[in-house]
């Protein structure tokens, strides 16, 4: 397939700094925060855009671009702001922040509300794709995010976002399917499918949702000149996802190191 190096050596290095937050006394830090269905995260780049910190967290405060728990999600935002803080010792002042594809006025501008009312200043609000893609630096071809409630497809040619569309299949179809065929309730599904050990007996389990995912990026990629294919967000985590859907579609399919991660930290290089 295709390897991205840098993308995955960037991706690598902010997970180290998710554990151990570098303090290398930089003059500006530079804060990109992801609100998502599932997830909340949050990169630090220091003055030479190089990981310093990160955090992330489970959290049920956006739906499908939108805010559905405002306090809350103001609450984690800060709350998370401020260990980073603690742990670089230095305020963090500037943040920008993404908007899914095809999310309305209104609710781009509550994510805003959200980041302003954490305590930044907000420098940047982009579309995720074009955020992915300021890490993922593709030319030609697609970025597919798979989050929680929504498979994002967005298309680039020469390195611009030419095509996006968001379809309602996405990890949390994982989880209910799980919940099925184990029996168990949703939130313990989610549990057992976010740890990789169970990823190997998973698989065949979750192959029919891939391949669903797979038809529907079939779909939007007809007619489109793509030369690749670039796996982002937290469901691509599943450990060989990205075989079936390189199969289905006949199209090289590369996945970075963490895809969790890709899109905020374009978005803190955005900032
Ligand atoms: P959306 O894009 O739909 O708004 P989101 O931005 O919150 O959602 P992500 O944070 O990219 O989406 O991904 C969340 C999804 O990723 C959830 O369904 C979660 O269960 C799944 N996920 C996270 N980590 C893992 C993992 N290690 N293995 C499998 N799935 C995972």
């Amino acid at each position: 397939g295709i390897t991205f190096e840098e993308c995955d050596s960037l991706v690598k290095e902010f997970e180290r700094v998710v554990k151990n937050p570098v303090t290398n006394g930089s003059s500006v830090y530079y804060t990109g925060v992801d609100l998502g269905t599932a997830c909340v995260v949050v990169a630090v780049l220091d003055e030479n855009f190089k990981p310093a910190a990160g955090a992330y967290r489970y959290a049920d405060v956006v739906r499908d671009g939108m805010v559905v728990d405002y306090i809350g999600a103001i609450r984690i935002v800060r709350e998370m702001k401020e260990e980073l803080e603690e742990k670089l010792g230095c305020e963090l002042l500037y943040a920008a922040a993404a908007i899914p594809p095809g999310t309305d006025e209104l609710d781009s501008g509550a994510i805003k509300n959200v980041v302003q009312g954490a305590g930044f200043e907000i420098t940047a609000l982009l579309d995720e794709p074009t955020a992915a893609n300021a890490v993922l630096k593709i030319k030609n071809g697609a970025v597919v995010d798979i989050g929680g409630g929504t498979t994002g497809i967005s298309i680039l040619k020469d390195g611009k976002v030419v095509y996006v569309a968001d379809e309602a299949t996405g990890g949390t179809h994982f989880s209910l399917v799980i919940s099925g065929a184990y029996g168990l309730p949703f939130g313990e599904a989610e549990r057992y499918k976010r740890d990789p050990s169970h990823h190997k007996e998973l698989l065949p389990v979750l192959k029919p949702v891939v391949e669903k995912i797979s038809s529907i990026i079939n779909r939007h990629l007809e007619g489109h000149q793509v030369e690749g294919i670039y796996l982002v967000g937290g469901t691509c985590c599943l450990a060989g996802i990205e075989d079936i859907i390189e199969k289905r579609t006949g199209i090289p399919t590369y996945k970075p190191d963490n895809p969790m991660f890709v899109t905020p930290l374009g978005i803190a290089r955005s900032c």
